[in-house]
């Protein structure tokens, strides 16, 4: 489940709420305003950890590392033709 950040434009608010994606959320605890809504950066990590252990996280993003480094390895070939 992500975790969404919301800010009240009114009183300038800033909070989070953990819910679906088709949950309706985001009431200003102060001015009962809805707030805009931006998905925070560790709503990844969280989704991940709905059906993967924590393990398994850590070897699927070393793989995506590993992965990202090897195409910037053969853009730089490309790019300097070694
Ligand atoms: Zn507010």
């Amino acid at each position: 489940m992500p975790i969404y950040e919301y800010s009240c434009e009114p009183c300038s608010n800033k909070w989070k709420e953990l819910h679906g994606s088709d949950d309706k959320g985001g009431k200003c605890p102060d001015c009962g305003v809805y707030g805009k809504r931006s998905l925070s950066t560790n709503s990844i990590i969280i989704a991940a950890s709905d059906s993967t252990t924590p393990g398994q996280r850590i070897e699927k993003h070393i793989e995506q590392v590993r992965e990202s480094v090897k195409q910037d390895i053969q853009e730089a070939r490309k790019e300097y033709k070694i």
